[in-house]
């Protein structure tokens, strides 16, 4: 065991903080060697805490990688003998009631590539604060219930870094000698040191502006390389449909005069929040018709709100402590995705939000690292950004949504804003908001928040044909997890509809008495609290078929003895698209299950050939829903619902199915693939982006079978194409073919057209790492050796090593072993210089239990291997010790 083992840390040890800071004023000075940071920070003693008020408890502030220079406390020098600094605390011993601390510190940006605190990203000085980043640059109660309005003054050179920015307001500029220049700014509403942020470079502006439902005209304004001019457009039309909707939806108005967004290469997470000052990962808010796919505006569109969102959801209502880490990120996921359906396809949102969680969130919910939605407890925090706190956290929220009903629901958030805003809170304040708005008692809801693990409904049923009588049983369980077993039912809002043999919608009496009154409703939302329920359904002459689980209305996972004819009937005839889709997926999946290790001669079921042929033929359905329905269900979710899965038999069966399919519908491909040609000049609405996906999908198949005329087709697009995802889509249907040359070819020549641009480098890395084909190990080596992939760069590192481990399963569980080992030499080479993305990119080995031993064995001797390294990171310790204990 190291030495250096992570403290666990438990929500049921917070205690208040002893002292609060009013106001902290900070001064930069940016130099190329590193920075000296002069704090000046207004304390006081807390007097919600006994123990500083009694007593006077020493003060104790964060700090880390950080060489204090001078500490001063009411003008004077504090003397050796009344502090002391360790490697994470600086401590104060005697401070009066109120006082003024002065602390100095020299920091280096330029080597710090943790990407934590302040750092050097290319020629830019850039911050990233949460969680714990602030401690990285100065001495400060870093924890999100402290909260101190900041100015903040930066000084650096003036060619190098013509633009300055900080949170809040600019309220002053000019400049110094020596060719340097400084800019203040001054933030009014109260933070914590996580929202605070600083940019320095030298970058282009974009200028728009948006008048608030008040008449308040805000500047918005984008900064982004010069290289990167064109590509802003998007994202600022993004903010702006962001700012109306949370207006029209939420009642919520953006409160500073100026908003800016900042794009960053070098940055670990997708984007963040900081108060006036969003610092984005350039691949999530970058793009133009040329470099960027459907699916990478409508990411961008996502998370330019969801930032924007946080202003209320996270900034001015925020987190008492990081178990609350879901209270913003839980109902900021919930908002955007709202967001999101509004602005598109509700329906096809839900899919997609649906596909991430039972592929993804469900498996972790299964895995070693399974917390709840409100941890109990956690080693390092940076861990805790999970699909369980963002995804879950937003279902979570989203269920409260179905029980209240929108009213209802925004007479519970307003209250909660209105009651909170200033505020650092829990969840539970935010259910609390919920209850006193609506009447309703979420006392047994808020075991969503406490309880691990996905809950499992069996559903089974049958029909009283002479009562006329349809009866519907349903059992709840919720797994076992690391440290919690026994657990309690949940409140579960269950959505369902029942068809009629011609498909229609049957009405739903739930007694005889609601019979009588022959105004039953067609679709209901039953709520389940006890372990096992059972509803009568009265007044049905013939057995109907259940919709169940409509709209995905909870996050759990459905058992039912399904027939394949009731999928196919679903499919067709489910007013729910939702559910369409879903009995397509379920029907995908029980014909490839059949399929994997199935001796030749067993066929592919024809009724799956005949539904995807109606699907690819008819013209007049929902293409966008088409679009997604002929997505056959992934490996790795293939893989989620196998216990001893073998993954190569898994993949297998699958291309065999979809090759079945390719083969059988070869001409009716050609033809959709023909029918969606776009004539006119690009687009983005739904239905262009509906077209596009589906020539995409027809041209994936037609060249996953060598197919000649598929092939020219697919040549030409790949030569004509006017924007990247027809662009992307043929490069992706060559790299996954047959044909070589044509592969070798067409990457190459992507590789020459957009060599200088690394957004677009970063998918080119991506197609190849995540290929059966192009995926080989030789290969990925080849890449990591590329002169375009950076070891320091957290996006081409995702690219190369977590599209390899994350997306090519069949060559990431090569027999041989030789992808787990791959990954844990990676792994433990970037634990020293970034080991939060270390511990990120661990994870498809943590799940080694869920696969067959001549698997599981090698998974956990590269587990073990990783764990046995020297100078192991709290990162990578706790994930990897969780992933190996009993
Ligand atoms: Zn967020």
């Amino acid at each position: 065991m190291p030495s250096n083992q992570p403290q666990t840390i438990y929500l049921s040890d917070y205690k208040v903080p002893a002292y609060l800071v009013d106001t902290a004023d900070l001064r930069f000075e940016l130099f190329e060697d590193g920075a000296r940071v002069h704090s000046t920070l207004a304390f006081r003693r807390n007097p919600d805490c006994q123990e500083s008020q009694e007593t006077g408890a020493p003060l104790q502030l964060h700090g880390d990688s950080l060489k204090l220079e001078s500490l001063v406390l009411n003008g004077e020098a504090v003397a050796t003998s009344n502090y002391s600094v360790s490697d994470e605390l600086l401590t104060v011993n005697q401070v009066p009631q109120h006082f003024t601390l002065q602390v100095v510190t020299w920091i280096e940006p330029q080597n710090n590539t943790r990407l934590e605190g302040l750092y050097k990203s290319a020629a830019m000085f850039c911050t990233q604060c949460e969680a714990e980043g602030f401690r990285c640059i100065t001495y400060f109660p870093d924890r999100p219930d402290v909260m101190a309005r900041f100015s903040t003054r930066i000084e650096a050179d003036k060619t190098a870094y013509p633009v300055l920015l900080s949170n809040g307001n600019p309220v002053e500029q000019g400049d110094l000698s020596d060719g340097r220049h400084f800019v203040t700014w001054e933030d009014p509403f109260p933070k914590p040191a996580y929202l605070f942020a600083l940019v320095a470079g030298d970058l282009l502006e974009k200028q728009d502006s948006f008048t608030t439902m008040s008449g308040r005209k805000v500047d918005l304004r984008m900064y982004v390389e010069p290289r990167n001019s064109e590509k802003c457009e998007y994202a600022l039309d993004s903010l702006k449909r962001a700012m109306a909707w949370d207006e029209q939806t939420y009642g919520r108005e953006y409160d500073l005069d100026i908003f800016m967004i900042v794009a960053v290469d070098d940055f670990n997470m997708g984007a963040m929040e900081n108060k006036g000052l969003n610092i984005f990962n350039s691949s999530c808010v970058l793009a133009s018709q040329e470099t960027a796919t459907d699916m990478a505006f409508e990411r961008i569109e996502s998370i330019v709100a969801h930032e924007y969102f946080h202003n209320w959801s996270g900034n001015r209502v925020t987190c008492r402590d990081w178990f609350q880490l879901s209270l913003k990120e839980g109902f900021t996921v919930f908002r955007d995705t709202q967001f999101s359906g509004d602005m598109g396809s509700a329906t096809v949102k839900r899919i997609e939000s649906a596909t991430v969680l039972r592929t993804a969130q469900f498996a972790e919910d299964a895995g070693p690292m399974a917390h709840s939605v409100r941890p109990a407890s956690y080693m390092e925090i940076t861990n805790f950004y999970t699909l369980t706190i963002y995804v879950k956290g937003a279902e979570v929220v989203r269920m409260i949504h179905t029980l209240l009903g929108p009213d209802l629901f925004r007479k519970g958030s307003d209250l909660y804003f209105e009651r909170h805003d200033g505020q650092a809170v829990t969840t539970d304040d935010f259910v609390k908001a919920m209850e006193d708005a609506s009447g309703r008692d979420l006392g047994q809801f808020r075991l969503w928040y406490e309880q691990a693990g996905t809950p499992q409904l069996a559903i089974s049923d049958e029909y009283d044909e002479s009562a006329g009588v349809y009866h519907l049983h349903i059992k709840q369980t919720l797994p076992d997890t690391p440290g919690q077993t026994d657990k309690q039912p949940q409140h579960i809002p269950f959505a369902l509809g029942l068809l009629g043999s011609r498909g229609e919608a049957l009405a739903l009496a739930l007694s005889a008495e609601e019979l009588a009154k022959a105004d039953a409703p067609q679709e209901r939302v039953l709520e389940l609290t006890e372990a096992s329920h059972s509803f009568e359904f009265h007044g049905l002459s013939e057995r109907p078929v259940p919709s169940l689980l409509r709209h995905f209305s909870a996050p759990v996972r459905v058992s039912y003895p399904w027939t394949r004819e009731q999928l196919l009937f679903l499919m067709n005839h489910d007013s729910d698209g939702f559910n369409r889709w879903d009995a397509g997926q379920r029907l995908a999946i029980d014909v490839i299950q059949q399929m994997i290790g199935a001796p030749k001669d067993v066929t592919v079921d024809a009724r799956l050939v005949g539904a995807f042929r109606h699907l690819i033929s008819d013209a007049d359905l929902d293409q966008a829903l088409v679009a997604k329905m002929l997505v056959l269900p992934t490996v790795a979710y293939l893989a989620e619902l196998t216990d001893g899965a073998d993954v190569p038999a898994i993949h297998r069966a699958r291309r065999r199915v979809l090759k079945h399919l390719a083969i059988a519908l070869r001409d009716e491909l050609v033809a959709c693939y023909r029918r969606n040609i776009d004539s006119g000049p690009y687009q983005l609405g739904p239905e262009a982006v509906a077209r596009r996906s589906l020539r995409n999908t027809a041209l994936a198949w037609l060249l996953l079978i060598n197919d000649e005329e598929g092939r020219s087709l697919g040549l030409g697009q790949y030569r004509d194409a006017d924007n990247m995802t027809d662009r992307m889509g043929a490069l992706k249907a060559f790299v996954n073919s047959g044909y070589d040359d044509d592969r070798a070819a067409s990457l190459n020549d992507f590789y020459q057209t957009f060599q200088h641009d690394p957004q677009v480098v970063e998918q080119w890395f991506s197609v190849q790492a995540a290929s059966r084909r192009t995926g080989q190990l030789s290969h990925i080596h080849a890449l990591l050796e590329h002169p375009a992939f950076d070891w320091k760069n957290p996006n081409k590192i995702r690219a190369v090593i977590g599209a390899f481990a994350g997306q090519n399963l069949v060559n990431f569980h090569n027999p041989d072993g030789s992808g787990y080992q791959f990954l844990a030499d990676q792994v433990c080479k970037l634990d020293d210089s970034n080991p939060q993305i270390a511990a990120r990119l661990v994870s498809p080995l943590t799940r080694w239990r869920k696969f067959a031993p001549e698997y599981s064995q090698q998974m956990q001797a590269a587990l073990m291997q990783i764990r046995d390294k020297e100078n192991l990171s709290g990162d990578l310790y706790e994930v990897v010790y969780k992933s190996l204990a009993d």
